[in-house]
């Protein structure tokens, strides 16, 4: 019979054939301790007070297990979509509580959705850590409803609209609780924004908050893990007075991080900085950034010939979606302008060739193009739970190089700290495309992947796989984590 490993919380029902056992009062048990790293947390587990309904233990619980361990919880205040500050977390009965502990988790878990869900029989609360759902917790219909209720007070929605698509937006401010070595888990003061959606499901109204927390962004060049030769390449581009920088990947692979990053290294004091985004999701100072607005015509292609006549010195373009942003991007990178730009493709042949579907003229890419980097994010084993298993045969002759030498790879195991799923944090994995002279002929010659590919092969290339398996090898990460991601 199949037995799942889970970690249960105060209020929890395990039904063993008829037979239910409720959870009542929490021990540890000696070998979760010692997985931790912990002498003893036993007696530091608080037993049920009389009157404490049981959600609010095994929220609880499950900030207090989030690393730093054991700390308290932040300070939050709510700050109104109209930029007023309420003291509606302080308040009496359940919701306050709630929604105080939903966002004091977020934040810990560096969670970048929160869903707040009602099943028919309670509300669900999951989250989405590093890409991934996760569950929280279960609240009771009525405290579900309560935190939406203030959710929607702070954004100032109509509270009666229930079976209505709702849209807004709030903030908050945290201050931590904590200082010293543990501050580094937790970060500064800093204000969070909230994008809240509520949308009619059949057991009442489902609520997605996106939380844009900006300590979750890496805020160097150096800091995105990029190999030193890939660096330099990139940071040489930064420096130039004109080229293209175009990073591809899929949807949520990382892209708009390394853009900002890379800008972070141009002299802005310096030069003209614009930036045209959908939407524009980090704030920079001594940067022009505008939102593209289809509604009103401002497309990708229309702000971009608009900016081009504000004497621009360096362009981030969020994406190439069409051939006249396309060709304008091209045209501008030869004429004067550094332009970052990304593109929807696997990886940095295919970002080529998505190119040229897009009907950008061979001799464009050839004299535009600088670096082309394909990008993805892998999840890191969390470091208090992973473990090593055996190299099998197979893997040990697929992953070659990579792994020689080495009897054992870690994998992942699952502990409160990293919400049961084995991982914690995510770092990028990448692969670069070098335009040399060699390729660029390529480019106006013969077009090919097989011509491309030659070219590629003989010089200083990784493939994204390859970038991941160096990951493996060094025990940061699972190989069913880079399959995943890269796939090959
Ligand atoms: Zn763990």
């Amino acid at each position: 019979m199949r037995i799942e490993r889970t970690f249960l919380s105060q209020g929890d029902v395990v039904r063993v054939g008829g037979t239910e056992f409720a959870v009542d009062r929490m021990a540890v048990a000696p070998e979760v301790v010692e997985a931790a790293g912990e002498t003893s947390a036993a007696d530091e587990v608080a037993p049920a007070r009389k009157g404490r309904p049981a959600w609010r233990g095994s929220f609880e619980r499950v900030l207090r297990d989030l690393p730093p361990k054991n700390a308290p919880g932040d300070e939050f205040v709510i700050v109104s979509s109209a930029g007023k500050e309420s003291d509606a977390l302080q308040g009496k009965g359940e919701g306050p509580p709630a929604l105080l502990l939903i966002l004091q988790i977020a934040a810990r878990a560096r969670a970048t959705d929160v869903h707040v869900e009602p099943k028919g029989s309670s509300t669900s609360v999951r989250m989405r850590v590093d890409g991934q759902m996760v569950t929280i917790g279960e609240l009771p219909d009525r405290v579900g409803m309560l935190v939406v209720g203030m959710v929607k007070a702070a954004c100032n929605m109509k509270a009666a609209a229930a079976d209505q698509v709702q849209e807004g937006h709030f903030s908050s401010r945290l201050k931590p609780a904590v200082d010293g070595a543990a501050a580094a888990e937790v970060g500064p003061a800093r204000q969070i924004d909230y994008r809240v959606s509520m949308t009619p499901s059949v057991h009442g109204q489902k609520m997605v908050v996106r939380v844009l927390d900006l300590l979750t962004a890496p805020s160097t060049l150096s800091g995105l893990g990029l190999p030193g030769w890939m660096e330099q390449r990139v940071r040489r581009v930064c420096r130039q007075d004109q080229g293209l920088l175009l990073v591809c990947g899929p949807t949520g692979s990382g892209k708009t991080t390394t853009l900002y990053n890379a800008l972070r290294e141009v002299d802005r004091e310096a030069k003209n900085v614009v930036t045209i985004e959908d939407p524009v999701e980090y704030r920079l100072e001594q940067t022009t950034q505008i939102p593209i607005d289809e509604q009103r015509g401002n497309t990708f292609g229309g702000l971009l010939r608009s900016v081009l006549r504000q004497d621009p010195d360096v362009i981030l373009v969020g994406e190439i979606r069409d051939e006249e942003t396309a060709s304008t991007a091209m045209r501008a990178a030869m004429t004067g302008h550094v332009v970052f730009t990304t593109v929807h493709a696997k990886d940095t042949i295919a970002a080529v060739f998505r190119l040229l579907d897009l009907k950008v003229e061979p001799y464009l890419i050839a004299s535009a193009l600088d670096v082309v980097l394909a990008q993805r994010l892998v999840r890191v084993l969390c470091e208090h739970c992973r473990t090593g298993v055996r190299v099998p045969p197979g893997v040990a002759t697929r992953l070659g190089r990579f792994v020689e030498g080495k009897s054992e790879l870690m994998a992942p195991v699952g502990c409160p700290r990293c919400l049961g799923t084995g991982f914690r944090g995510r770092r990028a994995i990448f692969e670069l495309l070098d335009f040399t002279d060699e390729l660029r002929d390529v480019i106006l010659k013969d077009p090919s992947i097989q011509a491309m590919k030659k070219i590629v092969e003989g010089g200083l290339f990784a493939t994204l796989t390859q970038s991941g398996w160096k990951l493996v090898g060094e025990g940061s990460t699972s190989l069913n984590e880079v399959d995943r991601v890269a796939g090959s």
